[in-house]
C-alpha cells in the first residue's frame, strides 16, 4: 500500500498541493471543509495515507481514530444536536473520490433513509 496516490485529490489536500480549508491536523488524518457543502456544517476526515475505500481497509486502529476524529470535529463544531456521518463506499455506494473519506454533515436535520 503507497501512502499516497499521484492523482488523488485528497492525498494532493494532504500533501497542501492543492488548498483546502483544513481545520483539524494529527500525525494520521486532517478534516477540512467539502468543497460543496451538503448542510450548513459539512467536514470530510480523512486519513493522511491512502486506501481506496472502506473495502481496502483492515486497519482497526485507522479506522478507530478516524471515527473518533469524525466525533470531535463534530462537536468542536457545535453539533451538540446531532450529526450524520457517512461514508460512501464504491460506485453503488455514491462514492466520488477514491480515497477514504468520513462526511460530518450538521446544522440542520438529516432525514431517513437518505436518497
Ligand atoms: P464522495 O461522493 O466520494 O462520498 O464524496 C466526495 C466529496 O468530496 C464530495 O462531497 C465533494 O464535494 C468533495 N470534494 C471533491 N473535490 C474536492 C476538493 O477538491 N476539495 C474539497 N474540499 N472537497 C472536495
Ligand atoms: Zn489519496
Amino acid at each position: 500500500m503507497s501512502n499516497s496516490s499521484e492523482d488523488c485529490i485528497f492525498c494532493k489536500i494532504v500533501k497542501k498541493e492543492i488548498p483546502s480549508k483544513i481545520i483539524f491536523e494529527n500525525d494520521d488524518c486532517i478534516a477540512f471543509n467539502d468543497i460543496k457543502p451538503a448542510s450548513p456544517t459539512h467536514i470530510l476526515v480523512i486519513p493522511k495515507k491512502h486506501y481506496k475505500n472502506l473495502i481496502e481497509v483492515n486497519d482497526k486502529e485507522l479506522l478507530g481514530n478516524l471515527l473518533l476524529t469524525a466525533k470531535e470535529v463534530a462537536l468542536k463544531h457545535g453539533l451538540t444536536d446531532g450529526f450524520r456521518t457517512v461514508i460512501n463506499t464504491g460506485d453503488n455506494g455514491g462514492q466520488t473520490v477514491y480515497h477514504i473519506h468520513v462526511h460530518v454533515l450538521g446544522g440542520r436535520f438529516h432525514k431517513w433513509p437518505p436518497g
